[in-house]
């Protein structure tokens, strides 16, 4: 009998973020596979599992995906219980649907488990409301970095009049600002840069687009961080004229 993998989005950082959902399935793992994203902290909800790390942080030494899908497909086989616990959400850049599919096309079960995306938490942590009512219709979370190097339709996403929140952006800004600035976006649109979202070291840097390369470059800014770049990652003293209007 094979067993099934738990395809576990882990959260942004903050343990206490972790959905009861996910804590369950951490309980009964027998096999955790752990991306570097993943704050090790969670894993005291797996007491009696094997943990297995498997990071690949973009730019440094990785785990090939071939290697971690045959890893998952061997313990499955074995009839264990495996998590593969991702950063955030699996599904937002976070491969989990790829994992999935890999796995049905081998006869293994999976099942996906939400976690809070590092965009949105990022957000909330430095008091941005995405979609905040009268100021954004919308939220666009792209990013940055393409696995083909194909340029993001920017025109489009300057042009949408939603929030934008970019992943994996900070070897990327100047692209980013130029992309926007060519679709028409204007230099003075706010943007926040939030690096570590939802740990005690989180750090926010606020900016603008014309000004976030340069503002990132004083701050020291590192991955992993997320930009928001809209009217509603204005500074907040900005905001409640802005809701009065
Ligand atoms: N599945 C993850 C995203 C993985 S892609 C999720 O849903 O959050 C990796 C990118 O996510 C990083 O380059 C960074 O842009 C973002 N990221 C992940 N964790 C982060 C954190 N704690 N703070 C800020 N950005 C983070």
């Amino acid at each position: 009998m094979n067993g099934k993998v738990w395809l576990v989005g882990a959260g942004p950082g903050d343990p206490e973020l972790l959905t009861l959902k996910a804590v369950r399935a951490l309980n009964r793992a027998e096999i955790v596979m752990i991306d570097d994203l993943v704050n090790p902290a969670v894993l005291e909800h797996s007491p009696n599992a094997r943990v297995i790390r498997v990071g690949k942080r973009g730019g440094c030494r990785s785990t090939p995906q071939a290697f971690i899908h045959r890893l998952m497909l061997r313990y499955a086989r074995q009839g264990k219980a495996v998590v593969r616990l991702k950063g955030g959400d699996p599904c937002i850049f976070g491969r989990g649907g790829e994992e999935a599919e890999w796995l049905a096309a081998h006869g293994v079960e999976s099942e996906l488990i939400n976690g809070i995306t590092a965009g949105l938490a990022g957000a909330t942590n430095c008091g941005i409301s995405l979609t905040l009512r009268g100021i954004s219709r919308g939220v666009t979370l792209v990013t940055a970095h393409t696995q083909d190097d194909s340029e993001l339709n920017w025109h489009a996403l300057a042009q949408s009049g939603t929030t934008l929140v970019v992943y994996m952006g900070v070897a990327k800004l100047a692209d980013i600002r130029n992309g926007l600035l060519a679709g028409g976006m204007s230099d003075g649109m706010p943007v926040a840069m939030i690096e570590n979202a939802s740990l005690p070291f989180q750090r926010e840097c606020r900016s603008t687009l014309g000004r976030m390369q340069a503002d990132a470059l004083a701050f020291q800014l590192k991955s992993p961080a997320i930009l928001v770049i809209g009217e509603v990652a204005a500074d907040t003293s900005a905001l409640p004229q802005a809701l009065s209007a």
